[in-house]
């Protein structure tokens, strides 16, 4: 199954996604997980991409579709894959097309998670996530076991640097602004599937499970 999370920062991909990988047992393939992976062990990618995301602005197009690149051609992408936060450019779609084509291979859905604007604030400036195992929590809408620690592995839970409200507002503003000719691309091609992301975090999951659970083999 080829899947791609769509929704503006904050809309809860990362959240969906760490649920849909473990029950459909495909890889989770996050360009800014990528990046922050690459900023922490210091390589060229991750100081090409860190003046970009420490403004909310997204990093070059020919930078992101050449990690998407190497890391789709890897083997375990086989089997499938769950692309989250890519592409976010129509560029980045056309880019992915062709490498599709050239894998053989094509898209299932396009799930599009929508929340009220109003409501991305919030959940930004709250969310914590463990460094060590990229798990996601909120404050207060999805709180750890024990406050400041993942359930998983014990670390103790950072805020990402992006998600000061300064940056909070510019990132907001620049994923709006690509969005709407990326769903216009989809939905031409009939990829695209709406979900209701303004509810509690498991009936999300239920509703995405719904609609792609016709073709999980
Ligand atoms: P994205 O990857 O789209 O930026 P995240 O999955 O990181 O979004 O979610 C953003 C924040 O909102 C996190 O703190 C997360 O715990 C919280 N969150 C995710 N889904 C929901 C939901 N359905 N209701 C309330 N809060 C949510
Ligand atoms: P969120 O969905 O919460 O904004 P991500 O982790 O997906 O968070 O992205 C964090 C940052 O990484 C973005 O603000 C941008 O700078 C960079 N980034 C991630 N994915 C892309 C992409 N497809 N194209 C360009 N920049 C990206």
């Amino acid at each position: 199954m080829n899947l791609i999370l769509m929704g503006l920062p904050g809309a809860g991909k990362g959240t969906q996604a760490e649920k849909i990988v473990e029950k459909y047992d495909i890889p989770h393939i996050s360009t800014g997980d990528m990046f922050r992976s690459a900023i922490k062990e210091g390589t060229q990618l991750g100081q090409e991409a860190k003046s970009y995301m420490d403004q909310g602005d997204l990093v070059p197009d020919e930078v992101t579709i050449g990690i998407v690149k190497e890391r789709l051609s890897k083997p375990d992408c086989s089997k499938g894959f769950l692309l989250d936060g890519f592409p976010r450019t129509v560029a980045q779609a056309d880019a992915l097309e062709n490498l599709l084509d050239e894998l053989n291979t094509k898209l299932d859905y396009v799930l599009h998670v929508q929340v009220p604007e109003e409501k991305l604030v919030d959940r930004l400036t709250g969310r914590r996530i463990c460094p060590e195992c990229g798990a996601t929590y909120h404050v207060e809408f999805n709180p750890p076991k024990v406050e400041g620690v993942c359930d998983h592995d014990g670390a103790t839970l950072i805020q990402r640097e992006d998600d000061q409200p300064e940056t909070v507002k510019n990132r907001l503003s620049v994923n709006m602004e690509q969005a709407k000719p990326l769903l216009d691309f989809y939905s031409q091609k009939g990829y695209l599937v709406e979900v209701n992301g303004d509810q509690d975090i498991n009936l999300v999951f239920e509703q995405i499970d719904e609609k792609i659970g016709g073709l999980a083999k």
